[in-house]
């Protein structure tokens, strides 16, 4: 079975890998290993660095990611990195946004279509992996797993049973790590953050998966 899997992950990368669908996005596509596993990460999209590097969250977003899930799995980068499926709501970088005045903002929000047409690898991987919990890093992620646009405070530090892409799972939602944001620094998000950080950890399935 876990062969079959494996097998059908390939297949998707190698889609992934030649996918030039969006004309605004910028390659390379970067993608996770194909880590035969229940649970499902989902990011937003990479940042400029990821590409070169082949993977995501390479970069200093990623150092804090992996901090808080050893916090909660017990297990260093490398490990969870193998055990755990890192995909994302897009899986190009975006490119920069700028404001009128031609300064830059950060990294540019996929729009409606990118993130309709990369749902489609989303919507494949949980076919392929039949996952059982979500774990949703940042706003994009959260609105794509749960729907949910409103604030961060009221969805971090919960876990939600729903349906994504027609499979019922658990969903928990987690503030992206990147250093721009202060949300998760600050009160009341480094104690809703703790609060996810434990329901991550008490997670059945985080618990085979770290055994
Ligand atoms: S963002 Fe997704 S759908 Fe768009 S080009 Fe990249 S891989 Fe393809």
């Amino acid at each position: 079975m876990s062969t079959h899997v494996h097998k059908a992950l390939l297949q998707l990368h190698t889609k992934l890998d030649a996918c030039k669908s969006c004309p605004n996005m910028i390659g390379p596509v970067v993608h996770g290993a194909p880590v035969v596993s229940k649970i499902l990460l989902i990011g937003q999209a990479p940042g400029p660095r990821e590409g070169s590097f082949g993977k995501p969250f390479a970069w200093t977003a990623g150092k804090t990611l992996f901090k808080w899930m050893e916090q909660a799995t017990g297990a260093n980068e490398e490990t969870f990195r193998e055990r755990v499926y890192i995909a994302a709501v897009a899986r190009c970088f975006p490119g920069k946004a700028f404001t009128k005045k031609g300064v830059k903002t950060g990294d540019r929000r996929p729009d409606d279509d990118e993130i309709e047409r990369c749902g489609k690898y989303l919507s494949s991987e949980v076919e392929i992996l039949q996952p059982d919990l979500v774990l949703a890093v940042g706003q994009m992620a959260i609105e794509a797993a749960l729907g949910h646009k409103g604030k961060l405070d009221e969805i971090i530090g919960t876990m939600k049973r729903d349906k994504f892409h027609g499979r019922e799972l658990d969903v928990i939602a987690l503030p992206h790590p990147s250093g721009a944001s202060t949300w998760h620094r600050t009160e009341p998000g480094k104690t809703l953050l703790g609060k996810s950080l434990a329901l991550v950890s008490r997670h059945p399935t985080v618990k085979a998966t770290f055994a």
